[in-house]
């Protein structure tokens, strides 16, 4: 992920990212990781709302790449938001790493698309 990505992400979701973690992923899987994102930081704002202070919401503990699938750690415990997350670890492994299309092959731990797979990189 670059810095832009990340910094991107730190600056849209301020609460889940309150710890400026960074986002050990490739590339590809920036617009799912900010689809999941989304939704986060939905959850810890309507906590925020109930009257929970800042140091005791929700919040993005680690997001990374283990074995080819993205890993999202995240503080929040909530059935619906745990099943968001693996659902989004699960989508991760059928897109390209380096530009997010459905992934045809795959290469050690990454899978590629069709245009990445046959390029020489
Ligand atoms: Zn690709």
């Amino acid at each position: 992920m670059t810095l832009q990505q990340i910094q991107f992400l730190h600056r849209s979701y301020p609460l889940i990212f309150s710890q400026r973690i960074g986002v050990g992923c490739p590339n590809g899987w920036f617009d799912l990781i900010n689809r999941v994102c989304v939704e986060l930081e939905q959850f810890a704002k309507a906590q925020q709302a109930c009257g929970a202070s800042v140091g005791s919401l929700p919040q993005l503990r680690d997001i990374k790449e283990k074995y080819g699938v993205l890993c999202i750690y995240f503080s929040g415990d909530d059935p619906r938001i745990d099943s968001l997350i693996a659902e989004a670890e699960e989508e991760s492994g059928r897109l390209c790493a380096i530009c997010g299309k459905e992934a045809t092959t795959r290469r050690g731990f990454n899978r590629l698309c069709e245009a990445h797979g046959a390029a020489r990189l």
